[in-house]
């Protein structure tokens, strides 16, 4: 069977590894499915489940203090230019199968230039100190050291309010959310509240000059934390990362809803691209039968092979769908949770599974 077959690559540790992978996903282990009784209070009638994709939406900013990286930066120019190469055909096709998509965007990308205010980039921004965690190093020089303070002509890896009107142009109903201004590690131990909530205001002041009103955020590199200072922003949800989950919103005692991850849109060098769509098309099926949220999200920067293998048999098959999957932004669907459930409801809600 072509979804048990081990790849013949030399060495066996990425074909274990694959074939561990696909066994788990046969098993219905990954992404874990969280049953509940009472589904049909997250889900709107008349559908069986809740789809969701976002993006992160970074260009360079994700990518410059790369610690596997040799040279951070050149490598955080080749994936903005992959980003960019991307998005247009990632728009084409959400628009030929009315698809929306929730952007979480940083917020240096409305910018069409900056300059150095004498030796800084953006001075009155608060800056984070120097940290290293699992995926970047920060320990020299200073925070915006990379951006270039040029303009969108001269150095589009960095600015993007091109893009943002595509987005804002297309015909599906996408939504712009908020990555930080400039791709901070938010964890407390890293990012103080001061920090956090300068990013976000200059995020929020530069999408509101772009009559972008600012609801859903997604952490830079999964570094969640200061989620209790979101709501006060301005904020009505954000994604988590924790495991690959096809589960249900959690309301959080201030308001604030989390809206949980299933799977990453990208290229697995080991599967082949039959096997890519029948995984993805399958994780849809599984959340209309157990009537849950999925919740996909991508790099734009992604395999340009995703785009044009995977995406579009993934599209044509939620298309088909959509009769019984509510496909949604964070933001409508996070409005909709708020007109329905109220903070008793949904602790009656949980009390009753
Ligand atoms: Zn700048
Ligand atoms: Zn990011």
């Amino acid at each position: 069977m072509e979804f048990l077959q081990i790849n013949k690559i030399k060495g066996m540790r990425f074909p274990m590894k694959s074939y561990l992978s696909k066994l788990s996903f046969e098993l219905g282990r990954n992404p874990v499915v969280e049953k509940i009784k009472n589904w049909e209070e997250f889900v709107p009638k008349p559908y069986k489940a809740v789809l969701l994709i976002s993006a992160d939406f970074e260009l360079a900013w994700a990518f410059r203090f790369t610690k596997t990286e040799k040279n951070p930066v050149e490598n955080a120019l080749k994936k903005a230019r992959l980003a960019r190469k991307n998005i247009p055909g990632i728009l084409s096709l959400s628009d030929k199968y009315n698809i929306p998509i929730t952007w979480a965007t940083v917020g240096h990308l409305f910018l069409d230039n900056c300059s150095r205010n004498g030796a800084l980039a953006h001075a009155h921004i608060k800056r984070l100190p120097y940290f290293e965690s699992p995926y970047w190093k920060y320990d020299t020089g200073d925070w915006f050291d990379a951006d270039p303070c040029s303009n969108l002509a001269q150095a589009p890896e960095w600015y993007a309010p091109d893009l943002i009107q595509s987005i804002k142009n297309a015909k599906a109903e996408h939504e712009i959310g908020c990555h930080t201004f400039s791709h901070i590690d938010c964890r407390e131990k890293v990012c103080s509240q001061e920090v956090f909530e300068s990013e976000l205001n200059e995020c929020r002041k530069l999408a509101s000059q772009n009559g972008v009103d600012l609801k859903s955020f997604v952490f830079p590199g999964h570094t969640l934390g200061n989620i209790a200072h979101l709501k006060g922003l301005g904020f009505s949800s954000y994604r988590s990362n924790y495991i690959n989950t096809l589960g249900h919103p959690v309301r959080r005692d201030d308001g604030l809803w989390e809206h949980k991850s299933t799977v990453e849109f990208d290229i697995r060098p080991n599967w082949s691209m039959e096997y890519h769509i029948y995984r993805y098309k399958k994780i849809i099926d599984r959340a209309i039968k157990n009537h849950t949220n999925c919740h996909f999200w991508f790099h734009p920067s992604f395999s340009n092979q995703f785009l044009n293998d995977v995406m579009p048999e993934v599209f044509k098959y939620l298309d088909k769908k959509r009769d019984e999957i509510w496909i949604t932004t964070m933001q409508e669907y996070t409005n909709w949770l708020n007109q329905n459930i109220s903070k008793n409801k949904y602790m009656a809600i949980m009390n009753r599974n």
